[in-house]
């Protein structure tokens, strides 16, 4: 079932259009990340679900009930629905227990109990309790106010860049405790990042913006795998990119011939494939009447685990023009060296791209 509904929402801030009618359904229980460039409309769809911000056109549903619509406003604080800002915005006048205790009603020993038990659950050490926002790190103050939001049991927690301050180490482990946590709860989660492999890594439904339009949605890996365009293939991962003619399930290319995932002819295409689906071997050890082409390898990038290289195909021989360069990627430690001469060959299909 879908929890959250929305139908062609727009908005426009004088002549600037942040949000072009956005259509998506969120699934209960589900975490969907919205992705996209900074000032692509992320924050502003986020507190329109909020109910911070009102669309000029459109409607928000919540589990069938309208939250906003041309002639009906549910007022934020009764939506039933967390959200953790961009900057955290703790409360800095007040502890760390006050702050995520802001929302509690009740007797005091019960709400002493509860921001224990919240404080726990977002892994905070109880004698943090006392201190100041100023006193804890990017990530003690990111889990406060998760924590404070948490406290007001919502029904869809609203997640807006929560990790953008945080180190590398430290933003996965955050990620997972988060993911668990809420989970476990039983919460409708929507996290918005500029990331985009903290967006496939999180999300269950992935959703990616630009330039205020809601360009593609989908399972992750589907996305990454068969964008629908050069500019989404790109932001969500590196991308080989090319023209082919597609005939008859095969892509004819600069790399030769490729299966594709779409087999109508066309003589015009663009097909993409991710680093990772080239194979190198040594060009001696190819046998015969492989699928592929030589290439020579002119760079190489050594990161440890993996490699990069950069090989410049052969031309074809029709062309006079210079080979064209792909990025491979390889294992660190069988990665050949810069010089090598090599056969290159697409495992798997290539995707052709329906807008390029
Ligand atoms: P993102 O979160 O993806 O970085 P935002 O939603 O913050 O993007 O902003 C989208 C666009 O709308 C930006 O161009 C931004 O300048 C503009 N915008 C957002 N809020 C306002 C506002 N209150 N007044 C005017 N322009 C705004
Ligand atoms: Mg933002």
């Amino acid at each position: 079932m879908n929890a959250l509904e929305i139908h062609c929402i727009s908005k426009s801030y004088g002549a600037h259009q942040a949000l072009q009618c956005i259509n998506l359904s969120v699934p209960s229980g589900s975490r969907t990340v919205i992705v996209g460039p900074s000032g692509s409309g992320k924050t502003t769809l986020l507190r329109m679900i909020a109910g911070f911000e009102f669309p000029d056109t459109g409607r928000l549903s919540f589990n069938g009930q309208t939250l906003v619509d041309e002639t009906h406003e549910v007022p934020a604080h009764q939506r039933l629905i967390g959200y953790v800002p961009q900057d955290g915005a703790l409360f800095p006048h007040m502890t760390v227990a006050a702050n995520i205790g802001f929302g509690l009603s009740g007797k005091r020993a019960v709400r002493h109990e509860r921001i224990a038990e919240l404080m726990d659950s977002v892994a905070l050490d109880a004698n943090m309790a006392n201190r100041w926002p100023h006193e804890l790190s990017g990530g003690q103050q990111q889990r406060v106010a998760l924590a404070r939001a948490l406290a007001q049991q919502p029904r869809l927690m609203l997640l807006d860049e929560p990790f953008s301050a945080l180190d590398t180490g430290l933003r996965a482990t955050m990620r997972k405790l988060v993911g668990r946590l809420l989970a476990d709860a039983g919460i409708t989660t929507i996290l918005v990042t500029h990331d985009q492999s903290e967006a496939l890594s999180f999300a269950d439904q992935l959703a990616v913006m630009r330039q205020g339009r809601l360009v593609q949605s989908g399972d992750p890996q589907d996305l990454y795998r068969y964008p629908e365009d050069e500019h989404t293939a790109l932001f969500l991962g590196e991308a080989v990119v090319m023209p082919a003619r597609i005939e008859a399930g095969w892509a004819h290319c600069d790399l030769g011939r490729v299966l594709v995932n779409n087999h109508r002819n066309n003589s015009s295409a663009t097909i993409m494939l991710r680093p990772e689906q080239l194979h190198l071997v040594d060009v001696r050890s190819a046998s015969d009447g492989a699928h592929g082409c030589r290439a020579v390898v002119t760079e190489r990038d050594f990161s440890g685990n993996s490699c990069t290289l950069t090989v410049e195909l052969q031309p074809s021989p029709e062309g006079e023009l210079p080979g064209r360069s792909l990025m491979v990627r390889s294992s660190g430690l069988y990665a050949p060296p810069a010089g090598s001469v090599v056969h290159v060959s697409a495992m798997g299909h290539a995707h052709v791209l329906s807008r390029s």
